[in-house]
């Protein structure tokens, strides 16, 4: 869905590069650079062709993002020091008392395992998977940007589960929302978060956190812009149980601060007002 931009930025920059040289290295140059974009306009999309992955175990899709894609302008605002402002996107805040709109957009690049995210934050989440795996670890990402549509499944599904316990219709809808964000109110919609577990654990409860993939974004991640987004003992300002597996991508500035001032970020962007 974001390929054609991509293209168009990968051809326009060695476009300018060609400027000046003669014509049969324009030719030359036109020919490498049309069969270079086109290898990695064919490699972004694709699906478990990763050798990073090979050898995982069945589970809910394999783990890397799609192949390291030359980042634009876009991207590169997601990394770049910045003054905190909330109006920052990478500091959108998105929770129960601050739900997105229904029609928000955003521009979302596929990874390997059909999930997808918002684009301005791949570059450094694939450093990060890259740098955990490098450090021997086997993270899996389990889910990505959802669609309203999507989160609404998820949440009618809880409901219902509630409704067949015997619940009321009204009970049934408030004890879901403690277990699935009510439609508009999971940053999952927002592109800008992952559930990440480890390969050799993929039950989302608390176990994860002594996962050696978990122990490793906890230390490492606010150094790629990533943020433990529902930490343990914050429940009660971030609406959220803990889960030592869902990370928020924030941007490195804020990331570095919230780390250091081991705040949640909710307090973090009041400190801001
Ligand atoms: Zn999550």
């Amino acid at each position: 869905m974001n390929l054609r931009k991509r293209y168009g930025w990968v051809r326009g920059k060695r476009a300018g590069r060609r400027a000046g040289s003669n014509w049969l290295k324009v030719c030359g140059l036109l020919v490498l650079a049309g069969v270079l974009t086109l290898v990695t306009v064919w490699n972004v999309p694709r699906e478990g062709g990763d050798p990073g992955i090979s050898g995982a175990p069945e589970g809910p899709e394999s783990a890397r993002p799609g192949q390291q894609p030359t980042p634009g302008p876009a991207s590169s605002a997601g990394t770049s020091p910045a003054d905190p402002d909330p109006e920052d996107w990478r500091l959108r805040l998105v929770n129960r008392w601050n739900p997105l709109p229904k029609d928000y957009e955003v521009s979302l690049i596929l990874l390997t395992n059909s999930l997808s995210v918002d684009q301005r934050c791949y570059p450094a989440l694939q450093r990060m998977m890259d740098d955990c795996r490098a450090a021997g670890m086997s993270p899996v990402i389990c889910s990505g940007y959802r669609t309203w549509e999507g989160q609404e499944s998820l949440y009618q599904d809880e409901v219902n589960a509630q409704l067949a316990r015997g619940l009321s219709q009204d009970e049934a809808a408030a004890e879901a929302g403690k277990a699935v964000a009510v439609p508009g109110t999971s940053e999952h919609q927002l592109g800008l978060a992952v559930d990440i577990v480890d390969v050799s654990n993929q039950v989302l409860d608390e176990s994860q956190e002594d996962t050696p993939v978990q122990r490793w974004l906890m230390e490492h991640c606010w150094e790629y812009g990533f943020i433990l987004r529902y930490p343990s003992d914050r429940s009660e300002v971030t609406g959220i149980i803990y889960e030592p597996w869902h990370y928020r991508y924030v941007g490195e500035k804020a990331a570095a601060e919230i780390h250091a001032l081991d705040i949640c970020l909710e307090e973090y962007l009041d400190q801001q007002k």
